[in-house]
């Protein structure tokens, strides 16, 4: 049985597609700007809110993103795409319709590679298309009407869809994690999950294993967190399975994830692409794409992270396990490539990088932009352990320090008198007191209780506010006691 299969038998296969908010200063087809936030209908124009008579115009640097993640993923850039009306009607969208693009994508194919627990495995990518958002309703604050935020109408989206090739809610959410450290790699959206700017809707069908055709789909909309989309397609493949057993049928529709109770709800029976009418768009030329515009466009592409991953396990040596993590997002790479350039010893950096670093950012919520650690300070901090100048002990003090004023080691250390004694006539000095302070305890050591040696480097360590050098601690307790 493989991983794919639920314990009953049943094959579980998933594709995703994802929005990702293009990080483009304005609109995609007006001048508005595209900052989140802002009082409501105050970032809008006549194009944007949909008023008759108004003529789009496309953003070039969308177009430049979307190449720009087309390659990085390996895909193919048509030469010769449009975008086209998709008609629904919903008050979040004044016109009536959503400029997407449909027949003629701007990218088609391609493939991301994601790490899974039987190994690498990659998920084929059918399509990346350019298309507009929609504004926003809020109901909350009245029971009689809701109100329409247009603010986000018209900012520009990526669409990426994936090939039905996912096999299990682990695998979509490493998916979408792959796939948002390269798109912020490539500057083009900051996969910012709690602004949106990055949400995927889930397809997700069943069949009996074995069998090649696929079972009916349902559809989970607009999850915004990668633990969300695991819970999500979690329980839709309970449920399914469920009705599945039973000898019922599963209903094509779109399911909402309501995060508070942790089911999927029937939305409404899902649409097909003829529910939309589909047409070429009349207010906007075909987009002919050059191999000189394509070629400008690689010639700005970042080294990616899997290049970079393989990079950090050549050149410093590091274990896959830290190329992955310090790979996964474009800060860290950053960071922890300039410690090493500073002289810090490349597994000693990842270390502190994926332990204390991550653990105090987790702590304090606070984002890798808003760093005040500079990595060549972490590259003095190690410099100072390994010259026996602190213990590591007292590093982790020293770096908490620097993690929450931007100051370097040395001065930390100088501030707050840290330095390691390693002074050997102070610390015999030391030790004689403390073994002549606890005579029972000695005793014991010599009568073979060898544990206790524990005891008396924490004693030690007392005496010392934890400054002493564990190494000459250790001598000299064990020449004194035997
Ligand atoms: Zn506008």
């Amino acid at each position: 049985m493989t991983k794919r299969d639920t314990a009953t038998g049943y094959e579980v296969v998933i594709g995703l597609e994802i929005h990702a908010q293009m990080s483009t200063a304005t609109k995609m087809f007006c001048g508005c700007t595209t900052l989140f936030g802002g009082q409501p209908n105050t970032h809008t124009c006549p194009v944007c809110i949909g008023m008759p008579g108004v003529l789009p115009v496309m953003n070039k640097r969308a177009l430049e993103f979307t190449i720009r993640a087309g390659l990085a993923i390996n895909s193919e850039i048509s030469r010769y795409s449009r975008f086209a009306r998709k008609n629904y009607f919903y008050p979040d969208l004044p016109k009536g319709y959503q400029i997407s693009q449909y027949e003629l994508p701007i990218c088609v194919g391609g493939c991301v590679v994601i790490t899974t627990e039987d190994g690498e495995k990659t998920i084929g990518i059918t399509r990346i298309h350019m298309e507009e958002d929609a504004g926003k309703n809020i109901h909350e604050g009245s029971v009689s009407h809701s109100l329409v935020d247009l603010n986000r109408a018209g900012v520009p989206l990526m669409e990426i869809v994936t090939e039905p090739d996912i096999g299990s809610p682990k695998e979509a959410a490493a998916f979408m994690r792959k796939l948002r450290g390269i798109l912020r790699y490539l500057e083009v959206c900051d996969g910012n999950m709690e602004e949106g700017s990055l949400r995927c809707d889930a397809n997700v069908s069943l069949r009996p294993h074995g069998t090649e055709a696929l079972g009916t789909k349902t559809e989970i909309k607009n999850i915004n967190s990668f633990r969300f989309v695991e819970k999500a397609l979690e329980y839709e493949i309970k449920r399914q399975e469920k009705v599945l057993k039973a000898g019922g049928t599963i209903t094509q529709e779109t399911r909402l994830w309501d995060v508070a109770t942790g089911v999927t709800q029937s939305m409404r029976s899902k649409e097909e692409a003829h529910d939309y009418r589909y047409f070429p768009e009349p207010d906007l030329v075909p987009i002919a794409v050059s191999d000189e515009f394509i070629d400008c466009v690689r010639a700005t592409m970042p080294e990616l992270p899997d290049t970079l991953k393989g990079r950090f396990i050549e050149v410093y040596n590091l274990p896959q396990y830290d190329a992955d993590i310090l790979t996964s997002d474009k800060q860290v790479a950053l960071f922890f490539e300039e410690a090493v350039r500073g002289g810090a010893n490349p597994k000693a950096a990842s270390n502190w990088i994926m332990g204390e670093l991550m653990r105090l950012l987790n702590e304090k919520a606070a984002a890798f932009e808003s760093l005040q650690l500079r990595p060549a300070d972490l590259a003095g901090l190690i410099k100072l352990i390994d010259d026996g100048t602190i213990s590591v002990k007292i590093a982790k003090v020293v770096f908490e320090d620097m993690f929450n004023t931007g100051k370097s080691a040395q001065e930390v250390v100088k501030d707050r008198g840290l330095v390691q004694i390693s002074d050997k006539g102070h610390l015999e000095q030391t030790i004689a007191d403390i073994i002549a302070g606890n005579p029972a305890e000695t005793e014991r050591y010599r009568a073979g209780e060898v544990k206790l040696m524990g005891f008396f480097v924490g004693e030690v360590m007392k005496a010392t506010k934890g400054k002493a050098n564990p190494k000459l601690v250790n001598e000299i307790l064990r020449r004194k006691l035997t």
